[in-house]
C-alpha cells in the first residue's frame, strides 16, 4: 500500500532511502548544556526509525540571525565540530541529514536584528536596523561559509529557510522591503537576495551536496507575492543551484492558521502541486500531513515529489517503519495541538510532544523491559490511564485496566467532538492498538470498588480515575437550564439558541466553539477551511488573501470570565490567537470582570464591571474547573494497599493531557 512512499528519488548524486523528508524544528536542545548529545539521540532514532532524510532545526549563519541571543549558529570550524556528534549518529544508522541555515531578520528576539528596511514586525518588540549593501554582501558570503561549516561538520546538505516571513522573504516582498537600490524596487532586484545565496552556496559546496531551498510559495500576509511572482523564483532557484525545493505556508505573522489542529489534513498540498511541473527539480510538500494515507493521497494525485513532516516525528520516531510495515494503525498520531512542541519553543523550554514524553528525552526516559513482572491495575483510561497501561504492559507487566465509560480516552472523548479537535480520535485509535497488543486487559463498562481490587490482590495500583467538573454556587445553579461542560459534550443534552458560558479557560474556549457551529466541521474540507478563514486558492492576488467568510454561529453565544483582561491569556503560545480570531468570526460576546448573581426563569442575572445586566439565555453551561476523582485512595490505602496517582486524579489544578500523559509516562518507566 505505501510503495510510492518507498520508492527510491533518483536526484543524479544520491539516492533519498523514501520519499519522506523529517522537517526542521527548533527543539531548543542546541541551547542546552548536554544538548547536542540528547540532539544526537532524538535524530539517530528517527534514522534508526527509517527516515530517509532529515532536516535540523534553523541554525544561524551569523550573530545578527539568531532567534535570540545565545541561539545557535555556525560560523566557524569549532562550532561546526560540535555538530559531528549529530551527524556521525545519523550516518551510523543509515540516514541522511541536512543542517537548516535560518536567518530571522526581523522576527530575531535580540537587539542585533536586521532586516532589508527599518520595518518592525507585528510580532516581535524590536525594529530592525535596515541593511546597508556591505551588510547585505556579507550576509551571502555567511551563508556560503555556514554551508561550508555544514558539510565539515558532516551534513550531508543545507536547507536554505527562504519562507515563514524570515530575512529572505523579507526581502522578496515590498511590504517589507523599502530599498531603493540594487536589492530594493523591481521583484527582479528583490529576489536577487535568495538567489544569490543559493550560487554561492553551490559554488562553495560543490555538486555532491544537497541544497533544498524552502519557498514560500503561499505567503499569506497582505502585499505577499503572486503566484507568477513564486513561479519566477521557483525558476530561478532551480537554476541558481538547489536541489529540491520545499514548500513554505504563510508567514508567522499570518492571520490564518497553517499547522494547528484545526488545519485540514494536507490542507495545503494544493499550492506545491500547482507548482509541478513548472521546475524540474522534486517538490516537497508539507503541512497538517500526519498519516500515511494523508502522505499517501499527496503523492498519488501528484500534488508532489516527496513530502516533508516535522512534529509527527516528534509523536513516534518510528512513524515511517510502520508505514513501511503496514502497521499504519499502530503510529502514533500527532494531534497538532502544539503543545508540547511550539509552545514549548516559543517559551524556551525543551521541546517534547503531548502524545511521546519521551521525544527529544531520549536519553533520559526509557521503557526497558522489567526483570521484575508485576500484577498491575490501572483505574481510568483517560489519557494517564491509557499510557501508564501501555508502558507498563510493554515493560512486561501483567496488566487490567478498568474504565467506567463503554470506550477508552476519558475526557479526550469530549475533546474530540470539539469542530477542529476531530484529530484527537488518534490518540484513542493508537492506545487501542497498542493496549490489544500488549494484550491488557481491558474491562469497559466497568466502574472498579476499592473492595474489588483489594480482592484482587494486585502488586500495584495506579489511580488514573480523573476529573470530574466543578460546580458552582450562586443562586439558582441547579436551575434545570444549567448543565455543566460534561453533560453537553459527554451526554450531548440538547442546548438552546442563546446561551451563557462560566469560564473561559481552553474547555469554555472549546465549548463556544462548539455551539458555535452547525453541520459539518471546516477542517474537514479544504475548501469549506479556505472560505472560513480567507485563503484565495485561485490565487487572483499576492498573498492569496480573500476575506473571510465563515459560517455564522447557529446561537447567541455569551462567553463570561471573573477577571478582567483579554479572554484565553492562558491559552496555548502559538493557538490561542486563532481560538480568539475563531470565536470573535461567530461573534461571541465576550464579556469578563463578571460576577454571576443568580439563574431564574428570566434568564442568567449578572453585574458587568459592577452594572447588572440579564442575559435572557435559554442555557447557562459551567466551564469553570474541575475537581479531582479520587474516592478509592483512602479506602485502598486503609486497606495497606500501595496506590498510586496521576493526571486529573493526582491534582485537577492546571491539568491537561500533557501533563496526564507524562505523569504516567515516568511513572510506568520506573515501576
Ligand atoms: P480523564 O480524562 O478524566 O479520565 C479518567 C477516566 O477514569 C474516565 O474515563 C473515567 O470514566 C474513569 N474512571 C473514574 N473513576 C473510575 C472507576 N472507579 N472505575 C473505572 N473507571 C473510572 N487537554 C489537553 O492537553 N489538550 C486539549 O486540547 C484538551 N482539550 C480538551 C477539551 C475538552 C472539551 C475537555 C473536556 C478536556 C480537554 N483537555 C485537553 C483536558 C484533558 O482531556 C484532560 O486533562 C485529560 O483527559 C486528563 O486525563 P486523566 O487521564 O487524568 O483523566
Ligand atoms: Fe504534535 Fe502536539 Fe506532539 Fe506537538 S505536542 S508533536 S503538535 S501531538
Amino acid at each position: 500500500m505505501y510503495n510510492k512512499l518507498l520508492s527510491p528519488l533518483d536526484l543524479g548524486f544520491t539516492t533519498l532511502k523514501n520519499r519522506v523528508l523529517m522537517g526542521s524544528m527548533h527543539t531548543m536542545l542546541e541551547e542546552i548544556p548536554g544538548g547536542l548529545e540528547r540532539a544526537a539521540e532524538f535524530y539517530a532514532e528517527r534514522a534508526r526509525g527509517q527516515v530517509g532524510l532529515i532536516v535540523t532545526g534553523g541554525v544561524a549563519p551569523n550573530e545578527e540571525g539568531v532567534v535570540f541571543m545565545g541561539a545557535g549558529k555556525m560560523t566557524n570550524e569549532e562550532e561546526a565540530s560540535h555538530h559531528k556528534i549529530i551527524t556521525d549518529a545519523v550516518h551510523r544508522e543509515g540516514g541522511k541529514i541536512c543542517m537548516q541555515i535560518l536567518h530571522t531578520g526581523r522576527y530575531a528576539y535580540s537587539d542585533k536584528l536586521v532586516s532589508a528596511s527599518a520595518v518592525q514586525s507585528p510580532i516581535t518588540p524590536f525594529k530592525p536596523r535596515p541593511m546597508t549593501i556591505e551588510d547585505i554582501e556579507r550576509t551571502i558570503e555567511d551563508y556560503a561559509h555556514c554551508a561550508d561549516m555544514a558539510k565539515l561538520a558532516g551534513y550531508d546538505g543545507v536547507e536554505v529557510m527562504g519562507s515563514e516571513g524570515y530575512l529572505i522573504n523579507q526581502f522578496i516582498v515590498k511590504r517589507t522591503n523599502h530599498r531603493e537600490d540594487e536589492w530594493g524596487g523591481s521583484y527582479e532586484n528583490r529576489i536577487k537576495f535568495p538567489i544569490e545565496i543559493v550560487k554561492r552556496v553551490r559554488e562553495r559546496v560543490g555538486e555532491n551536496f544537497i541544497i533544498i531551498y524552502r519557498l514560500s510559495m503561499l505567503d499569506l500576509v497582505e502585499g505577499g507575492s503572486t503566484w507568477e511572482e513564486v513561479v519566477q523564483l521557483a525558476k530561478e532557484i532551480e537554476k541558481a543551484g538547489a536541489t529540491i525545493i520545499n514548500t513554505g505556508i504563510g508567514w508567522h505573522e499570518a492571520r490564518v492558521p497553517t499547522i494547528g489542529t484545526m488545519v485540514p489534513k494536507g490542507g495545503f498540498a494544493w499550492v506545491t502541486k500547482r507548482m509541478m511541473g513548472e521546475v524540474n527539480i522534486p517538490l516537497i510538500a508539507t503541512n497538517r500531513i500526519n498519516m500515511p494515507d494523508v502522505a499517501e493521497n499527496i503523492l498519488q494525485e501528484g500534488c508532489a515529489d516527496m513530502v516533508s513532516m516535522a512534529r509527527p516525528f516528534l509523536a513516534d520516531g518510528e512513524w515511517v517503519l510502520k508505514a513501511i510495515e503496514n502497521r499504519a494503525n499502530e503510529i502514533n498520531a500527532c494531534i497538532a495541538c502544539n503543545q508540547a512542541c511550539l509552545d514549548h519553543t516559543f517559551t524556551m523550554t525543551t521541546c517534547s510532544c503531548i502524545v511521546n514524553p519521551r521525544a527529544c528525552h531520549e536519553t533520559q526516559l526509557n521503557y526497558i523491559p522489567t526483570e521484575n513482572k508485576k500484577r498491575v491495575a490501572v483505574v481510568g483510561a483517560g489519557p494517564a490511564g491509557m499510557a501508564a497501561s501501555h508502558i507498563a504492559a510493554m515493560r512486561g507487566h501483567h496488566v487490567d485496566l478498568f474504565e467506567a465509560d463503554n470506550k477508552i480516552g476519558g475526557q479526550f472523548n469530549m475533546a474530540k467532538v470539539i469542530p477542529g479537535k476531530e484529530e484527537y480520535q488518534q490518540t484513542m485509535r493508537f492506545y487501542e492498538a497498542q493496549l490489544e497488543k500488549h494484550e491488557v486487559n481491558v474491562h469497559l463498562n466497568h466502574r472498579v470498588s476499592a473492595e474489588e481490587l483489594i480482592a484482587g490482590k494486585y502488586d500495584e495500583i495506579i489511580l488514573a480515575t480523573g476529573v470530574t467538573p466543578r460546580k458552582v454556587s450562586f443562586e439558582g445553579a441547579d436551575h434545570p437550564m444549567v448543565l455543566d461542560y460534561a453533560e453537553v459534550l459527554h451526554q450531548f443534552k440538547e442546548v438552546g439558541k442563546r446561551v451563557a458560558i462560566v469560564g473561559s479557560g481552553g474547555i469554555g474556549f472549546d465549548m463556544a466553539e462548539f455551539l458555535a457551529h452547525q453541520g459539518e466541521s471546516p477542517s474537514l474540507s479544504v475548501e469549506a477551511y479556505a472560505n472560513e478563514w480567507g485563503i484565495d486558492q485561485s490565487y487572483q492576488q499576492g498573498g492569496a488573501l480573500k476575506p473571510a467568510d465563515p459560517e455564522p454561529s447557529p446561537r447567541e453565544i455569551y462567553l463570561l470570565k471573573r477577571s478582567k483582561g483579554k479572554h484565553g491569556k492562558n491559552l496555548g503560545k502559538t493557538t490561542g490567537w486563532i481560538h480568539r480570531a475563531s470565536l470573535k468570526m461567530k461573534e461571541v460576546n465576550m464579556l469578563g470582570l463578571v460576577e454571576y448573581v443568580k439563574v431564574d426563569d428570566a434568564g442568567f442575572h449578572i453585574n458587568v464591571a459592577g452594572e447588572p445586566q440579564l442575559l435572557e439565555v435559554d442555557n447557562v453551561i459551567i466551564c469553570a474547573g474541575q475537581e479531582p476523582l479520587f474516592e478509592l485512595k483512602e479506602a485502598l490505602e486503609n486497606a495497606n494497599q500501595k496506590v498510586h496517582l496521576i493526571g486529573g486524579a493526582k491534582n485537577a489544578k492546571g491539568l491537561d493531557a500533557k501533563r496526564a500523559i507524562k505523569e504516567a509516562c515516568y511513572l510506568m518507566a520506573e515501576l
